[in-house]
This record gives structure tokens, sequence and C-alpha cells, in this order.
């Protein structure tokens, strides 16, 4: 009895109800973003609480815009968000597999199959796809990269800008590709990307080296610089203000004179420490006076002031230089290196240009209104990402669903060895993987099961696992010829996270909700009550 006093003020659903209530909210939440899949996929228009817009083709812009109350449906959101942030692509896919190997996990359950069951069949599948993934791969050339970032994009703006944007997404992740611990990095917030709203969408390019929309502090000051040194200063060149920054007691008339003439002296003592520094570039997180101007221009030194922290912490990697809190503090060591720096106007707004040693590179995405801007840079942020994961781990799938196809073929024929009721879940988790050929179809307005059946049967009679849809020709092709291939790892991230979270979906059997409060305004309890009209 004790039980069910503690549980007075939650709501529980148990079981199999429990599940299937789990497995609606999946399967609602796929279908809000099953119609974005692929290049025939559709748009979506977004409008927030305040009314603001946005029209988005990518799957987590649509899932994390949404108010999503279901605990179910959170942990999908989750594990697409995971999926982007770890690959930043395949994040529509992650949730319709997920979605579909629930619905499939569902209808075993109703024929008497323990949901633990098949879990555990998911997970010899998942781990007979992870063991079989290596052999549907191929290595990566430059103009392989190049097809992963245009199929990263299918279906995203125009095929002229894909073009335009896979180009400068591969271009700038040469550019910021190095070498660490003999491992070959890419890190793409290396890469800085500034927006500009005016200019057309076509205007978007990348400039070798780090641009910042910044102004030179004093026209005076150097507008082109050779190769030189920069510090970078996480504070400011400025005086100290008597409002804020210091008490003084004043005992004579000159004293508030003398206190002036030594904050003169303390700055440009730190000019002096530049020019012992043989620093030609400065950029501090805070302001430059004034008066400071004429002595950094006379020592031939170019000054940036309020350079965002973020900013300052990129132009630290690119230049090798260590941030310092104060001029005071800098030593040698801190001070970094640049090729040249120059200054340029583009529109009615100045930039920076710094180019370094170890490349940098910075996409300026443009477009006519700040939706067409945010499309421009969500899509370059997906074909970089493509382009980076490929420099660091260059291998590469056949797309359009080929290898979902070729990975359900070998599923079954594995399923086949196992004797127990896994079985039935293995040959469920192949079926969910024929999702993706399915809906690629299905939004390319073509029949789904005809499709995957033609495919299926033209992979397995030329023993061809490159053969998937083109949705552009509406033809089963061989994906390598017709360049639609992605990176191997947004498959395997896919195929884990999703089945991750429907292992974790599966097992769940109870679920309480703890009842919410309803509260209810003071004013409006006293008109209930009849008391409001006594207060006044
Ligand atoms: P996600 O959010 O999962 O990345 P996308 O809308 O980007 O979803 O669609 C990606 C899918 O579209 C991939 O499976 C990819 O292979 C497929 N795809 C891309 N281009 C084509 C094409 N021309 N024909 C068929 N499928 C394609
Ligand atoms: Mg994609």
């Amino acid at each position: 009895m004790s039980d069910v006093r503690i549980l007075e003020e939650t709501d529980r659903t148990t079981g199999r109800d429990a599940l299937r209530k789990n497995i609606q909210a999946a399967v609602a939440l796929a279908g809000a973003v099953r119609s974005t899949l692929g290049p025939k996929g559709l748009d979506k228009l977004l409008v927030d609480d305040e009314g603001r817009s946005m029209v988005t083709n990518d799957g987590i812009t649509v899932l994390e815009s949404a108010k999503v109350e279901h605990p179910i449906a959170h942990m999908l959101i989750a594990a697409s968000a995971t999926q982007d942030q770890t690959v930043r692509d395949g994040t529509t896919t992650t949730v319709l597999l997920a979605s579909e190997w629930l619905q499939n996990a569902w209808h075993l359950v109703v024929q008497g199959v323990h949901p633990a069951t098949i879990a555990r069949g998911f997970r010899m599948a998942e781990s007979y796809c992870k063991d079989h993934i290596e052999s549907l791969t191929f290595e990566a050339t430059k103009e392989h990269v190049y097809a992963a970032a245009m199929t990263s994009l299918a279906g995203k703006l125009h095929t002229k800008m894909q073009s335009t944007i896979s180009e400068c997404a591969v271009e700038a992740a040469e550019a910021i590709t190095m070498t660490s611990n003999g491992n070959i990095v890419a890190d793409p917030t290396r890469v800085k990307v500034i927006t500009r709203c005016g200019p057309s969408l076509e205007q978007s390019k990348l400039i070798t080296g780090l641009a910042l929309p910044k102004k030179r502090a004093h026209v005076e000051m150097p507008s082109t610089l050779g190769a030189g040194s920069i510090l970078l200063v996480d504070g400011g060149l400025e005086l100290r203000s008597l409002s804020t920054d210091v008490q003084l007691n004043v005992t004579s008339t000159s004293a508030l004179q003398s206190f002036r003439d030594a904050e003169q002296q303390r700055l440009l003592e730190q000019v002096n420490m530049l020019k012992k520094l043989d620093v030609t570039l400065l950029a501090c997180r805070e302001g430059i006076d004034d008066s400071t101007h004429a002595h950094l221009a006379e020592a031939g030194i170019k000054a940036f002031r309020r350079v965002a922290k973020s900013d300052l912490e990129l132009l630290a990697r690119g230049c090798g230089a260590r941030l310092v809190p104060t001029i005071h503090q800098a030593k040698d060591a801190d001070v970094g290196v640049f090729i040249s720096s120059r200054c340029e106007r583009w529109g009615d707004v100045d930039h920076w240009i710094l180019e370094t040693d170890e490349g940098g590179a910075t996409f300026v995405a443009s477009g006519s209104t700040e939706t067409v801007v945010g499309e421009v840079e969500r899509c370059f942020a997906d074909a970089l990402g493509v382009a980076c994961r490929l420099k660091e781990d260059p291998k590469l799938i056949p797309g359009g669903g080929a290898t979902y196809i070729a990975l359900a073929r070998r599923l079954r024929r594995y399923a086949e060895t196992v004797p127990g009721r896994e079985q039935l879940a293995i040959e469920a988790f192949a079926d969910g993987l024929e999702t993706i050929p399915r809906v690629l179809a299905e939004n390319a307005g073509m029949d789904s099961i005809d499709t995957l059946l033609q495919i299926v049967s033209i992979q397995s009679t030329e023993s061809d696992d490159t053969i998937g849809l083109n949705v552009l020709t509406r033809q089963p092709e061989n994906m390598r010829e017709a360049n639609i291939v992605e990176p191997s790892r947004v498959l395997e991230q896919a195929i884990s996270g999703a089945s991750e979270a429907t292992i974790a979906v599966l097992r769940i059997d109870d679920v309480l909700w703890a009842k919410q409060e309803i509260s209810v305004p003071d004013d409006v309890q006293a008109t209930l009550d009849g008391t409001a009209a006594d207060r006044r």
C-alpha cells in the first residue's frame, strides 16, 4: 500500500502501453522530418514564438526549433544532435532509422517477442554492421571529397550554389589541415565565417587567411603590412578611469594632473614595450586610448581594438601567439608571426585580412536576406564538416541508399545463422535500414516498394553493392560513377546513434509522469473565489 502512496502525485503508464506510447512519440517526430530527406526533400518553414521565420531543409534545424515535450522525442533529438556535432551530417537519417526500428520492434512485441530479446538482436545486428561497413568503403581522392561535399548539400539551395559552397569547403579544409603528433587534424572551427546581408548569394566566397569585420584604430597606421610579429592582448591600452578603476585622495591641485601624467607615461611605456618586442601588429579585446594612436602610428604599429575573444583565440592559433592579459606581461614567447596584413572595404564595412603560416581561411556567406545568409552558413558548415572529416579519415561509401541495401542483404544472410528469436530482430533491423532508400524514392515521387525491389535485384544479380537510387535521373545507378558518395563515418555514427536510442527506448517499461501543478495567478484566483470585488 505504501508504494501507492508514494506515487500519489504521479501518472503511471506501464508495460506494453508505455512502449506503444513511446513508439508513437518517436514515429510522430520522424514524421516531422521524413519529407526533408534527400535532394528531392522539401523545405520546412519554421516560425518561432516571436514571429521570426526560417526556411530550411536541414533535419536537425527543424527538430531543434520544434517545441517538443515528450521525453522520448527528446532522446531521438539528442541522438540526432550528437550526429550533427560529431559528423555534421546524417541527422534526418538517424531519426528515421530509430523510428523505423522502433516500429518494427513493436510488430515483434505484438507477436509475443520480449523487448529485451529484440534489444539483444538489435545489438548483434549493429555490431555486425560495424564489422562489415569497412568492406563497402573505398578511398577518397580530392574529386571524391568534392563529390561528397556536393552530396551533403543535395536538395539545399540551387546547383550552382552547391558547387560554389563545395569548392569553398574543400579549399578551406585543405587550408586548415595540419599534422599533430603524426595524426592529420582538420578542425572546422579554425575556419572563420562572416556574414554579409545584402550582396547576392553568388558573392559568397572563400578568402585565404583570417578576415574580421574590423577597422584599424587610426587612419595613419599602415593599411598594409608585410611579414611581421603580432601581439594579442586580452585587455586594452587605456587610461584608468577615475570613476571606476582608482580611488584618489586629492590633497593639492597638482595631484590630479600628476596622476594623469603618470597614466600617460604608463601608456607610453607600453608602446615602448611593443617596440622592444618588435611587434608590428596589435589586437586588443578592450579599447585603445586615442592619445596612444599617434605613438603607435609613429612606431609603425597597426592596431585593432575591441576584437572579440573568440576571434583573438582564432588569431592566436593561426599565428602561434599566446593571449596575454596586459602588454606589461608580454614576453618574446607570447608574440606570434604573420605573413601579411591588409585592410579592405567590402560594401560599407571595413575588413582586416591576416595571412599566416598556419593557413586559416574565412568563408564570406552572402545573401539578399538574413534567411538566405543563414541557410548559406548552415550549408557551408555541413560541406566543411564532410570535407574535414574526409581529410582525417578518407573513407567513402556509395550514397543514394546503396550501402543501406547492401548491409540489409548481408544482415538477412547473417540472421539465418542465428538460431534464437534474435533472428527475427536482426531481420527487423535489416528492414529498418531499407527505410532510407524507401524514403528517398518516396520523396522523389517514385514507388518506394518497386524501386527498392529493383535495386535489391540488380545488386544481387550483378554482385554490385554500389547500385543505389539516383533521384535526379530516377534510375538505379552505380553511385560511385554518379558521384553520390558519403563519408563512411556518417553511416557508422547514424547506425550506432540510432540503435543506441532505439535500444534505450525498448528497455523502458514504466513511465512515471509527475503531475504538473497548475499555478493560477493571484488576481485570477481572486476572481474565481469571488473576493476580487471586496478588494476594490
Ligand atoms: P541527412 O539529414 O540525413 O543528411 P539529407 O537530406 O542530407 O539527410 O539526405 C541525405 C541522403 O540523401 C543520403 O542518404 C544521400 O546518399 C542521399 N542523396 C544525396 N544525393 C542523392 C541523389 N542524387 N540521389 C539519391 N540520393 C541522394
Ligand atoms: Mg545531409
